[in-house]
């Protein structure tokens, strides 16, 4: 397998005014759902990259932000086309999740399972810091 940490990949919404590249941190080997409030309505694998990972070729500007609940979560969606391209995690800011499907060549079909992350009881809610917690279970497309 190549080594995914030094690919750049070409990503983009589905309308294109918005285009990036991103280095994923652990290839996709970090594809996952979240069963919280939002993504289980937006239904996207993401995969993780590092903040400062995500380089914007055309189209900043054209994202919007979304926050909800305690607001530290920033989760951005093209303002054209509507498509969620990425988010910094509230469980570790110095993560973005991405959305699998915005990057060229890849689609969240690609994956047989995916793990879901118990975002109604999230990581940074519950008592202890067991990280295995936020696990829920896998997920069969
Ligand atoms: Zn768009």
């Amino acid at each position: 397998m190549m080594d995914e940490d030094s690919v750049l990949h070409d990503a983009a919404c589905h309308c294109g005014a918005v285009q990036f590249r991103v280095r994923l941190s652990d290839g996709l080997n970090s594809a996952r759902r979240c069963d919280c409030s939002l993504c289980r309505m937006r239904g996207a694998v993401a995969v993780s990259a590092r903040v400062g990972d995500i380089v914007f070729v055309q189209g900043e500007e054209n994202l919007s932000l979304y926050q909800f609940n305690t607001k530290v979560a920033r989760h951005y969606f093209c303002k054209t086309c509507g498509v969620y391209t990425h988010h910094q995690r509230r469980s570790d800011p110095g993560q973005f999740g991405v959305n699998v499907a915005c990057i060229a060549g890849m689609s969240p079909f690609d994956f047989p399972e995916v793990l879901v992350m118990n975002g109604v009881v999230h990581p940074s809610d519950a008592d202890g810091a067991d990280r295995l917690a936020g696990v829920l279970r896998f997920s069969k497309l």
